[in-house]
C-alpha cells in the first residue's frame, strides 16, 4: 500500500516522502480514504501509530482543494489538543505537509493579545488547547461559525485534564455543517458521550 493508492496527488506524496513517510501506517490506510470522502472519523489509536498524519493529511488536502481565503477572526479548520507540547508538535507536522496554508498556534502561557492579533486576519488551520480557545472566544477574537473541519486529538486526555466543560462550550459554536475527526487512545463512557455530541455517523477506525 502506498500514499498514492490512498488517493493523494503526486505533490502531497513527494512532500510526505521528504518527511520520511513512504508507506502509510494501518490507521492512515483506514482513516485517510474515509476522511477524504468527507466522513466523520472516530479513531482509537495510541501515540506512535501515525495518527497525526492520519488526520493531518486529509485536513491539509481538503483545505487546499477549496481555494478560499479565511475570513477575519475565523479558522477554516480547528485542531484541539490537550497540551501545549502536543499542539506545538501538531503545528510542526502540518507545516511539513504544506507551505500554502496559514497555520496558527494558540496555547496558554503565551501573550493572548498577540494571538488575538494573529486571529484578526483569519487562519486556515488553528491548533489550540481548549482553555486558551475559550478565552479567545470570550474576547470575540475568534468566531468558529465558519469552521468546517474539526479535529480532537487525544480526546481522552482532554477529558482527563478537565476540559469537558470547555469542550461542551465549543461544540455549539461550530458550524453544524462540518467534518469532524476525533482520536483517542481509550474509549471510556465519557468519551462515548463526547463522541455523540461531536460526531455524525462516524466511521470507527481502530488499530
Ligand atoms: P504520531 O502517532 O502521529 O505521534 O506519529 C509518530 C511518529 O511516526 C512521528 O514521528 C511520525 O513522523 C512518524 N510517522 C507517521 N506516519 C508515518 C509513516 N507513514 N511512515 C513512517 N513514519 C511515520
Amino acid at each position: 500500500m502506498t500514499f498514492n493508492e490512498l488517493g493523494l496527488n503526486a505533490r502531497m506524496v513527494s512532500r510526505l516522502d521528504a518527511l520520511g513517510l513512504t508507506k502509510p501506517t494501518p490507521i492512515q490506510q483506514e482513516a485517510i480514504p474515509q476522511a477524504l470522502h468527507g466522513r466523520d472519523i472516530l479513531g482509537i489509536a495510541q501515540t506512535g501509530t501515525g495518527k497525526t498524519a492520519a488526520f493531518g493529511i486529509p485536513l491539509v488536502v481538503s483545505l487546499s482543494k477549496r481555494q478560499e481565503r479565511p475570513a477575519p477572526h475565523s479558522a477554516r479548520g480547528l485542531v484541539l489538543a490537550p497540551t501545549r507540547e502536543l499542539a506545538g508538535q501538531i503545528v510542526q507536522s502540518l507545516q511539513g505537509m504544506t507551505a500554502d496554508l496559514r497555520i496558527t498556534l494558540v496555547v496558554g502561557g503565551k501573550s493572548i493579545h498577540v494571538q488575538a492579533e494573529k486571529l484578526a486576519r483569519g487562519t486556515d488551520i488553528l491548533v489550540a488547547t481548549p482553555g486558551r480557545l475559550i478565552d479567545l472566544m470570550d474576547r470575540r477574537a475568534i468566531d468558529l461559525g465558519r469552521t468546517r473541519f474539526l479535529v480532537l486529538d487525544e480526546a481522552d486526555q482532554m477529558l482527563d485534564i478537565g476540559f469537558i466543560h470547555a469542550l461542551r462550550r465549543i461544540e455549539p459554536k461550530l458550524n453544524r455543517d462540518r467534518q469532524t475527526m476525533m482520536f483517542s487512545a481509550t474509549m471510556p463512557k465519557a468519551m462515548a458521550e463526547l463522541s455523540r455530541d461531536y460526531l455524525t455517523d462516524p466511521v470507527r477506525v481502530e488499530v
